[in-house]
């Protein structure tokens, strides 16, 4: 461990956590009547987000297409999937609650030295305006979003990362750090660099994605580095 330089956060369920009812309140946010219609449509919008996009390009315009598909009733209220997407970020603190382990990490991390950067599959830009929305984005240094055409499971995404990240030469140096196996410890499997498994809820692996180490609380990290 004693390489190691460079954390990668993932962000949903390790920065911070959605809160549960978050098509509800968003319902409310965009002021659409129908709370149970549009709850169902935004749910299931996310549950075929990341299949749909796996063999195609992300880009602001296409997301915003394919939600406007997927949430048929914006169209009623006369809001465009872009208008929508500005309105989740808005709302961040309304359907999300930051980690305050997460917090006190990274800045332990940061004060020691040590680099924070965040990978996630959703617009860079739109994470960063989250972080701070939600107080947590001077302790993550810089956020590679789908925009920079980086998704973490996507094994072609992956290799273009490696390029930019000089990974080759340097795998020792990143760890990666996440909740989800099949995401996160599957991207930095296939990286090839070492991985935290955040297992908050102490469920057992059923996976073949081995973890480098596993933590049940963030703040184990602060007796490792
Ligand atoms: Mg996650």
């Amino acid at each position: 461990m004693e390489k190691v330089r460079i954390f990668i956060w993932d962000l949903d369920e390790t920065v911070w956590f959605h809160l549960k009812n978050q098509g509800e309140v968003l319902a409310k946010l965009l002021k659409v009547k129908e709370k149970e219609i549009f709850a169902k449509q935004y749910s299931q919008m996310w549950k075929d987000f990341m299949p749909y996009f796996q063999s195609r390009k992300v880009s602001y315009e296409a997301v915003g297409q394919y939600v406007e598909g997927k949430i048929p009733i914006l169209k009623a209220y006369q809001f465009s999937g872009n208008d929508f997407m500005e309105k989740i970020t808005e709302g961040k603190k309304e359907l999300e609650e930051v980690n305050p382990e997460a917090i006190e990490v990274m800045s332990y991390l940061k004060e020691k030295g040590y680099c924070n950067i965040s990978i996630t599959d959703w617009f860079a830009s739109n994470q960063e305006s989250a972080l701070e929305v939600l107080r947590a984005r001077p302790y993550i240094d810089k956020v590679y979003g789908c925009d920079d055409g980086y998704m973490k499971n996507n094994h072609y995404k992956t290799l273009q990362m490696a390029k930019e990240l000089q990974l080759e030469k340097r795998k020792e140096e990143y760890i990666m750090i996440g909740d989800s196996l099949t995401s996160d410890i599957f991207f930095a499997n296939s990286l090839g660099i070492k991985s935290i498994w955040y297992n908050r809820k102490k469920l057992p692996n059923t996976t073949s994605y081995i973890p480098t180490l596993e933590v049940n609380s963030l703040l184990e990290l602060k007796n490792i580095f």
